[in-house]
């Protein structure tokens, strides 16, 4: 799609004011996604396998991917509005969270830096549903100061490499095939110094710890990825030895503009029931949407969704035009991220009681909304990246 076309449709999605229920996808999503016992899935941390793979076969992982890989080779608009319209018809936010961390951030790794080699090795099982990779960058001591880690791959007389260290809270970490990991190979040179593998986590060495219990997304597989004297071959590095910060500033910019798309999908739907509710429960002798509080709560609902969609387009459309999209990405994020937390909590009172109780979806959809203030960069830290480009 040519940048016009690409511009055009998010301007028609900006105008359109209704338009994430109308989307395909959503009906889609709506008929064939989180038909199961979500609560039960929730408690139990079950992630949705065939659903999964029913986005494969939808092609919703080949989005971003070049036709010649293999992929459907849709334009930013495109990808967008899918993911968003994904979170709005599948009420599995962490299924949906999932799908848009491996478009977003690992798929975006290899099609981006990979060679044709390593590209043929990992892209297939990726798109086809059958592979999970997973971005290992967060260590236990290194966080927000990411390249302050203390993982190492030294480089062997024979040019392979031996990775040690240990990456924590990585989303997909105990299931995936795939680790995109970040290591020091020059430890005294900070972020000039490290570099990023592609490792094969069936490597001896490679450990898979899950994290059973958290307190949101608990769908989207969690957990760590250790790496013990593992030895991978010289074409595991991605890109050149030293270039690992480029290549995660360049995923991070990509992954914090727009994975929260599905949860802009999501407010979207948060909304309707909002709005379904307070219309159907009655107190006092009539509905409760009759009470200022109550219809001024759903307008503030409908005010930062609206507010989290035009983020996350501008972000989109100055990548479009060719624009560095770091400032926008970053603004795209906090805007979604607090907006998502505070309609998730008006969406809670609301419902009462009813929203405090786990049976009836609501308080979920809370618990979900908060990890947003930790990945993709915390919401702390991007404040810290826009005062910088602010000159502050
Ligand atoms: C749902 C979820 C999915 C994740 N998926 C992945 C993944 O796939 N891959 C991966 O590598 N990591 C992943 N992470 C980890 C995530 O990247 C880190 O949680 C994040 O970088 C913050 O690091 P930390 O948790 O160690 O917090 P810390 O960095 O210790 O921060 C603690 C607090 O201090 C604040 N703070 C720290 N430094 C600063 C600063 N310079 N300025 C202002 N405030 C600061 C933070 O905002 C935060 O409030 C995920 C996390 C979550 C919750």
């Amino acid at each position: 799609m040519t940048t016009d076309a690409t511009l055009a449709r998010l301007a028609e999605a900006i105008a359109d004011i209704d338009h994430p229920t109308k989307t395909e996808t959503s009906a889609w999503a709506r008929e064939h996604l989180a038909r199961h016992d979500l609560v039960a899935a929730d408690h139990a941390s079950v992630f949705a396998a065939a659903d999964w793979r029913s986005c494969a076969e939808r092609g919703i992982f080949g989005l971003m991917v070049p036709t010649e890989l293999g992929g459907q080779g849709a334009d930013l608009a495109t990808t967008l509005l899918t993911l968003e319209g994904l979170g709005h018809g599948c009420a599995d936010n962490g299924l949906t969270f999932a799908v848009a961390s491996q478009v977003l951030s690992t798929q975006v790794a290899l099609v981006r830096f990979g060679t044709d080699a390593q590209q043929r090795r990992w892209l297939p099982g990726l798109l086809d549903g059958s592979a999970f990779a997973a971005l290992a960058m967060t260590e236990p001591d290194s966080g927000s100061d990411a390249f302050a880690m203390a993982a190492r791959a030294e480089r062997l007389d024979d040019g392979r490499y031996r990775i040690n260290g240990h990456k924590a809270y990585i989303t997909f970490g105990p299931i995936c095939d795939l680790a995109v990991v970040f290591a020091a190979t020059r430890p005294d040179a900070g972020s000039w110094g490290v570099s990023a593998f592609l490792v094969d986590t069936s490597l001896p060495g490679v450990s898979r710890t899950a994290i059973r219990e958290k307190m949101g997304m608990r769908t989207t597989p969690f957990g760590d990825i250790e790496f013990h004297d593992v030895v991978v071959d010289a074409d595991a590095l991605l890109g050149r030895e030293g270039a690992g910060a480029r290549i995660f500033a360049a995923i991070l910019d990509v992954e914090r503009g727009y994975v929260f798309a599905p949860q802009v999908g999501a407010m979207q739907r948060q909304l309707e029931a909002a709005i379904e509710f307070a219309r159907t429960r009655e107190q006092g002798g009539g509905p409760i949407a009759r009470y200022q509080a109550v219809s001024h709560r759903l307008v503030a609902m409908k005010e930062r969704h609206e507010r989290a969609r035009l983020f996350l387009y501008r972000a989109a459309i100055a990548e479009a035009t060719g624009r560095d999209i770091t400032m926008s990405a970053s603004l795209a994020k906090i805007v979604a991220c607090d907006t998502g937390i505070e309609s998730a909590l008006d969406l809670a009172t609301i419902h009462g009681a009813r929203g405090y109780v786990t049976e009836f979806e609501v308080e979920r959809m809370f618990r979900d909304a908060v990890g947003g203030l930790a990945y993709s960069g915390s919401t702390d830290v991007l404040r810290n990246v826009v005062a910088r480009l602010l000159g502050i």
